[in-house]
């Protein structure tokens, strides 16, 4: 057999990784250059940071007994056999760039964002992904609560000149080095209690983490009255989170306490958020997260430094975006005027151009076809309300509205259409 006639088997991505291809390539340029535009308003510089860090570096930063460092990073070794990692996050990369780069030194606070890709080995689904893109931010220097509503502002300007208005944000307290060692002693006995009951992972990382206890999905109904993280806070932590709170109503942003919010990260302390699409659109997963780690830098070899941040997952976005274009398009607000004979072709043009000039979607065929294959027309093209008009409609003056979705029917006096579609319509 001639072997330049066998085809190779073509190669494909490799699992849970996507190719953006040129349709939605310009989608996510998009969201990016909205999202720098809103960082130049809040005064974020970006920084670019390798995608390739040391391992030791995610394993300080985030914690060894974390879901990303324990099952999720994509670890190699170099020639030197080094064990590097593909970043998971970008908080931990732009830490060390500051410390390594003295950025900490020059200025009170250092205000900066990233965009790029972030690398996990989670089980693949829909709005987790392997490689995936997020847009962050870092404000180092600033212990205030202050930084903390900022950054809560500066993730919803960034979802809604993206499109996205519909969130919820939640919102938690999980203090800090004083008072949580006392508080997960109370959390650690609890669990103890609970110990036979509990997914292997709880069982597991009791002793080391017993924090991860409470966002375990397995667990969640079984660790509902265990003590919560915000009502053992000292008088510091509380004070940040009553401000914090408060900042946040006078600015309008509307937030859930979620009490068992605690998030995958170790870093965290203080406030912790998380921001999801409103329910209706049923999706589960967080479209953005974040929080204050107000000891990281100095766990990684910074001076003291405090620090608040969050990151947005862009494909997560994308997806929001697609599904409420799905909704909105799925609810027509188009009217399909029908017209039964001859005489009735003149008003049904009329109605149809008037209604067009009124700002409504309107439709009608015109040809004199049977009203059976005209309703068969105004289905295909998912029209929601038809004027009918025949013979007795044009006798005494009136049209018959069919809704189409529900297949109620009335009479509507030519002169009162346009109110009775607005009702209807709601517009
Ligand atoms: P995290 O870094 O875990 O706090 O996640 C912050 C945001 O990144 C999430 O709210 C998601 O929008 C996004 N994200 C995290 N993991 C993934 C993933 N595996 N696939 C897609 N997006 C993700």
């Amino acid at each position: 057999m001639n072997p330049v006639s066998q085809r190779e088997t073509p190669i494909q991505t490799v699992r849970g990784m996507h190719d953006i291809l040129p349709g939605k390539s310009a989608d996510v340029i998009r969201i990016e250059t909205k999202a720098r535009e809103v960082f130049s308003r809040f005064g974020y510089q970006e920084i670019r940071t390798p995608v390739l860090e040391s391992t030791d570096l995610f394993e300080r930063a985030i914690g060894q007994t974390t879901d990303i460092v324990e099952k999720e990073m994509f670890t190699l070794k170099d020639r030197g056999e080094r064990s590097l990692c593909l970043r998971p996050e970008g908080t931990a990369g732009v830490v060390r760039s500051l410390i390594e780069n003295g950025l900490l030194n020059q200025s009170a606070a250092v205000k900066l964002f990233y965009v790029g890709p972030m690398f996990r080995a989670e089980r693949p689904q829909k709005g987790r992904y392997r490689e995936f893109i997020q847009i962050g931010s870092e404000y180092f220097g600033n212990a205030s609560p202050a930084a903390d509503a900022e950054t809560i502002h500066l993730v919803l300007e960034i979802l809604r000149s993206a499109g996205i208005e519909s969130v919820e944000t939640r919102l938690n307290s999980i203090g800090c080095g004083e008072c949580r060692p006392k508080y997960l002693e109370q959390l650690l006995q609890f669990l103890k209690g609970k110990s036979p009951e509990l997914c292997r992972d709880c069982q597991n990382r009791m002793e080391r983490n017993p924090l991860r206890a409470l966002d375990c999905k397995e667990d969640s109904a079984k660790l509902s009255d265990a003590p919560k993280p915000q009502d053992h806070l000292c008088e510091n932590c509380r004070s940040h989170f009553e401000t914090l709170k408060k900042l946040l109503r006078a600015a309008g942003i509307q937030f859930e306490i979620v009490s068992n919010l605690v998030r995958g990260l170790d870093y965290y302390t203080r406030t912790v958020f998380e921001i999801y699409p409103l329910e209706k659109t049923g999706s589960q997963d967080a479209l953005a997260a974040g929080g204050r780690y107000d000891k990281l830098v100095e766990e990684l070899g910074g001076e003291p430094t405090p620090a608040v941040g969050f990151a947005l997952g862009v494909e997560r976005v994308l997806n929001q975006i697609a599904e409420e274009k799905e909704e909105a398009s799925a609810v027509s607000k188009g009217i399909f005027v029908a017209a039964m004979g001859e005489p009735a072709m003149e008003k049904s043009f009329q109605l149809m151009s008037q209604l067009r000039s009124r700002g409504f979607t309107a439709e009608g065929t015109l040809n004199q076809q049977s009203l059976k294959s005209q309703m068969r027309l105004a289905d295909k093209l998912a029209m929601r309300f038809c004027l009918i008009i025949g013979e007795n409609e044009l006798k005494e003056n009136f049209a018959t509205l069919r809704d189409l979705k529900n297949q109620s029917q009335e009479k509507v006096p030519f002169d009162q259409i346009e109110t009775a579609l607005k009702q209807r319509l709601e517009i």
